[in-house]
């Protein structure tokens, strides 16, 4: 398809100033040659790239975008709060508001904290913990993802076995392999930090068991350690009340962000009153983590959520996706594998260990117009409609058209 080529003279300009030319994910998570880096505009379930073309997005700022883009009630509490205010010397009113809000809508939370990225709120929960038990020795599952600084980052560039000392690894659902961390940690344990399902780029999703989920909060009570839930990414998209809250296990202190305030810079720590009074002594503070618009923009999103469904009316869209999906590549002759929660999809193809199918497939679909990824989890929102699923699912057939040729 002949298209202009801004998005490559862009990414040649940015090489030159911006090292690699673009940073973390959106470089090392395995897009395929020919996805656009640049974007030009975005509204609902729609985005449009700086050459002009249009998707079906299915990544939604991966992850942030919960109610569609630039929605209209949200944006425009937004910009009712930008016009009073936004970076001030200490929060506007709607602090407390959105505080009240999160402890109302968050299961086991008594109080909140905010910040700005979901790596803000994963550090400070670790060391919330470490504050509130005063012990060192954090149990992490292999292969999870939790931010992108030394004690979590995915790459080891930079970082010291200093910086990961006291983290001990098991792998997730595994109850031997938790307990037998739990051991190797004994008397210096002070948490166990999970995500709220196996969601681990470029393999298959796994919900948690009732079982391992279980055996972590047992293990965590045993030892008067805290169990922590890294919710950044599946926070509101499974459950208004924590995503753990469907296995009936609460955590001790959970890290949000990704999707709270709807594509404006938010993140939060909930936890309950075991901890704190140690979150009260951590000192935990940034230049922007009192900003005003995030926060009512935050307001807004767990309003209109709770208002209208939101996790029921993206999981119907997500049930239609996978059925139309699953329909699909059985007409094709293709087989996959869908896993994890419907309303953040993800498609593997089988004997693709390369990507190469996945890969075809996710080009073939973009040249039809819909913006999917080959091995990392995507993400619904709410402003997914039955016509917007079915125009995404045309985009599929033509992708599953294109790896039938190649099988
Ligand atoms: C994205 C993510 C983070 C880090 O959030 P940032 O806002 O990118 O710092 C942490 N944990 C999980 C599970 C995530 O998906």
């Amino acid at each position: 398809m002949l298209h202009n080529d801004i998005d490559g003279a862009l990414r040649a300009r940015a090489r030159l100033v911006v090292p690699g030319g673009m940073w973390g994910h959106q470089n090392a998570a395995g897009l395929p040659d020919g996805y656009p880096q640049f974007f030009a505009s975005a509204e609902g379930c729609r985005i449009r790239d700086v050459d002009g073309r249009g998707y079906v997005d299915f990544m939604c700022s991966w992850g942030p975008v919960i109610l569609g883009h630039r929605h209209p009630e949200v944006e425009a509490v937004a910009q009712a709060q930008a016009a009073l205010g936004d970076c001030q010397n200490g929060p506007g009113a709607v602090m407390v508001e959105l505080a009240e809000a999160m402890v109302a809508t968050v299961a086991h939370a008594d109080w909140v904290q905010f910040s700005k990225n979901g790596t803000d709120a994963t550090t400070a929960c670790v060391t919330i913990a470490r504050a509130g038990t005063g012990r060192r020795k954090l149990l992490v599952a292999r292969g999870s993802y939790h931010g992108a600084v030394p004690w979590c980052s995915p790459s080891l560039a930079g970082v010291t076995a200093e910086d990961r000392a006291h983290i001990l690894q098991f792998d997730y659902n595994d109850i031997a392999s938790l307990d037998e961390a739990a051991d190797r940690a004994g008397a210096d344990l002070a948490g166990i930090l999970v995500a709220a399902f196996r969601h681990d780029i470029a393999r298959d999703q796994e919900l948690p068991t009732p079982e391992f989920a279980a055996r972590a909060r047992a293990i965590c009570d045993a030892a008067d350690a805290a169990l922590l839930l890294d919710d950044v990414r599946a926070g509101f998209r499974l459950h208004p009340g924590g995503s753990w809250e469907p296995l009936g296990v609460r955590p001790d202190l959970s890290a949000w962000s990704k999707s709270i305030a709807n594509g404006h810079a938010l993140a939060a720590v909930t936890g309950g009153d075991r901890f704190r009074e140690a979150a009260t002594k951590v000192y935990s503070t940034g230049s922007f983590w009192t900003a005003a618009v995030p926060m009512a923009a935050a307001l807004a999103t767990l309003r209109v959520l709770a208002r209208d469904d939101g996790v029921g009316h993206m999981r119907r869209m997500g049930q239609r996706f996978r059925d139309g999906m699953a329909a699909l590549s059985d007409r094709h002759g293709v087989g996959i594998r869908q896993t994890g929660p419907v309303q953040m999809p993800l498609v593997l193809f089988e004997n693709d260990a390369d990507f190469r199918l996945g890969n075809a497939f996710c080009l073939a679909a973009l040249d039809a117009g819909a913006y999917f990824h080959p091995r990392h989890n995507m993400f619904l929102s709410t402003a997914h409609g039955p016509a917007d699923i079915d125009a995404a699912l045309g985009a599929a057939e033509a992708g599953f058209a294109a790896v039938a040729r190649l099988i």
